[in-house]
């Protein structure tokens, strides 16, 4: 890349993360007009209505599903929910999801793009979205998304979903309240749309700064990941952090039947009537915390073995190894049962082969046999003809020497 390009490029980084600063900073301050317009019943329904289905869309569009793909849905089902998600003003599918795999990648190391332990709360809160380090999407970490034309488009456009909302919400208050100026309309706008958006921001970072801070730490898991209740509560299951970090392909993330996770419920029910599809949730041993039953079973034979011979097992180690130990060993399972197909097919390939070989060898040696007794039958032809042909010859000789040995007829006299 030219320096010219490097600098348009920095410019244009910088522009993104102001202009989003910008926006955030005039959202609550759109919130104080509440105090002008008033608040209404109809505002705080709208208030919350449209705070639980863009909660949804973040928890179990954006992460969920679109970050971690921990359950199917089909294509246009996969496009409403990136619409909803975007509705929130958290930018585009595709950066959200590359950041946050970002996030998992470098867990609480000095890479995070937003650790409280390294670069302090406030920006792992929310200083980390204004950077301008942050502001464009890594394509390489969102490829399977990016295959998808029409979550490209609404990524570029990741400010048409919020604007129709934001639209339709004043409409539907200037409806309710009887005309277009009416505190009612306004107070719908402000609470309902406006309020609801930075409700939404804040309780959505609480899950980047607060989730990484306070609460319990059930699992091991390399980071400062935690589970909490009230965190839980208001991001719709996305507290249980911990739990999250520890088996991230879940479609649930509260493991136990006491950890609510509104979002789970929802998805559980859209499953139901077909919506989306094989749900993945943690296997026991994940939930328990122990190893894989296969590498507990091999890990007993090793420890039989080596008290055999007299040695001490290696220490069980928990956490990433157990979890690398499954890994190696979903992997040879794999290979065997490869292996094990394509013996199956060269053994078919054999057969096939040997089938062949023996039809051909038929072939052949009726092919040569009946040509040798063709060529016989010739033969033996050729020798009845050579034979008749010997025959009349004798017989010819026969007559020209019978007729040599016959005496001159004798002159006639008078
Ligand atoms: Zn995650
Ligand atoms: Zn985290």
């Amino acid at each position: 890349m030219s320096t010219e390009m490097a600098q348009d490029a920095e410019r244009r980084r910088n522009w993104k993360g102001s202009l989003y600063f910008g926006r955030f900073v005039l959202f609550h301050l759109i919130c104080l007009a509440a105090f002008w317009t008033g608040v209404t019943w109809e505002a705080i329904a709208a208030f919350f209505v449209l705070y639980a289905v863009r909660m949804f869309g973040i928890t179990g569009g954006y992460h969920r599903y679109f970050s971690h793909r921990t359950y199917k849905m089909g294509r246009v089902m996969q496009f409403v929910m990136a619409w909803i998600a975007q509705s929130s003003i958290q930018k585009g599918v595709l950066w959200w999801a590359s950041h946050h795999r970002h996030h998992h990648t470098h867990s609480d190391d000095p890479d995070d793009v937003h650790s409280p332990k390294h670069h302090g709360f406030w920006y792992a809160h929310l200083g980390w979205i204004f950077d301008p380090d942050w502001a464009d999407t890594d394509d390489k970490r969102v490829k399977d998304l990016s295959r998808y034309p029409e979550l490209v488009w609404l990524d570029r456009w990741h400010i048409l979903p919020p604007t129709v909302l934001g639209v339709a919400t004043y409409l539907v208050g200037a409806w309710i309240g009887g005309g277009f100026l009416t505190a009612e309309a306004w107070s719908f706008f402000v609470v309902g749309f406006m309020c609801s958006t930075v409700a939404l921001f804040h309780s959505t970072f609480t899950i980047n700064s607060l989730s990484h801070v306070i609460g319990d730490q059930r699992y091991e898991t390399d980071d400062e990941s935690r589970n909490h209740w009230l965190l839980a509560l208001i991001t719709f299951g996305e507290g249980w952090h911990n739990n999250h970090h520890h088996y991230q392909a879940s479609a649930n993330q509260g493991f136990y039947w006491w950890e609510y996770d509104i979002t789970y419920y929802i998805l559980k029910a859209l499953s139901w009537v077909g919506l989306v599809h094989d749900l993945r949730n943690p296997p026991e041993h994940v939930i328990e915390d122990e190893p894989h039953p296969a590498v507990a079973a091999r890990e007993d034979d090793d420890e039989e073995a080596a008290d055999e011979s007299d040695e001490s097992a290696p220490a069980p180690t928990a956490g990433t190894t157990e979890r690398f130990g499954e890994t190696v060993q979903s992997i040879q399972l794999s290979a065997a049962r490869a292996q094990e197909e394509a013996s199956k097919q060269v053994c078919n390939i054999k057969l096939a082969a040997a089938t062949r070989y023996d039809e051909l060898s038929d072939r052949a040696s009726q092919g040569y046999t009946e040509v040798s007794e063709a060529a016989s039958k010739k033969v033996d032809d050729i020798k009845e003809s050579a034979r008749h042909a010997q025959e009349e010859a004798g017989a010819k000789v026969d007559r020209i020497v019978e007729s040599l040995q016959q005496p001159d007829p004798e002159p006639a006299t008078d």
